[in-house]
């Protein structure tokens, strides 16, 4: 575990600023260069359980192909713990794949700040699919009606809205 943690520091300062400005579509790390999304989803069940939501809502309402497959050949790697740190969750990019995009993405939601939010079943949900959504490349909205917003939820939903959903069709035809 200690490795896993000392190994994103890098990551975090080199991809986090550039994905989380705005939808990150230039940046060569902003999205995952792939439309089918195999994902391992690990760790505690709520965080778990918002995972497979935001995956379903995915499969329903963009052009993204996702799935939860096994843990040794998927290119996003969930997984909800406890952080120190104050945020809820945080994505970044750990391997180049197709055309310089990102091959491979480790999104984490943080049991600690999401537990001591507001509504901590509503924040499951908000911050998994918040999370899926920077794995897609989208970047922060400041409307409460996208789960792009950051922050707690309520008043920020837990769905993509219609830019959102827009804005991923583009990147996944
Ligand atoms: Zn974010």
């Amino acid at each position: 575990m200690a490795v896993v943690v000392v190994g994103l520091i890098p990551a975090l300062s080199v991809c986090a600023p550039a994905a989380f400005a705005s939808h990150g579509k230039t940046a060569a790390s902003g999205y995952l260069a792939y439309s089918n999304w195999s994902v391992c989803n690990g760790g505690l069940e709520q965080g778990r359980e918002g995972i497979v939501r935001a995956v379903n809502i995915l499969n329903a309402e963009t052009d993204v192909n996702a799935s939860i497959g096994s843990c040794d050949s998927e290119n996003v790697s969930a997984w909800s713990g406890s952080y120190p740190e104050s945020w809820f969750g945080l994505t970044t990019c750990t391997a180049t794949g197709a055309n310089g995009r990102c091959g491979r993405k480790v999104v984490r939601l943080n049991s600690s700040a999401i537990f001591a939010s507001s509504n901590p079943a509503q924040q499951w949900n908000k911050t998994a699919i918040h999370e899926m959504g920077h794995v897609g490349g989208l970047g922060h909205r400041n409307v409460s009606s996208s789960c792009m917003a950051s922050g707690e939820a309520p008043p920020i939903v837990a769905v993509f809205d219609s830019h959102d959903i827009a804005e991923l069709n583009a990147t996944y035809v």
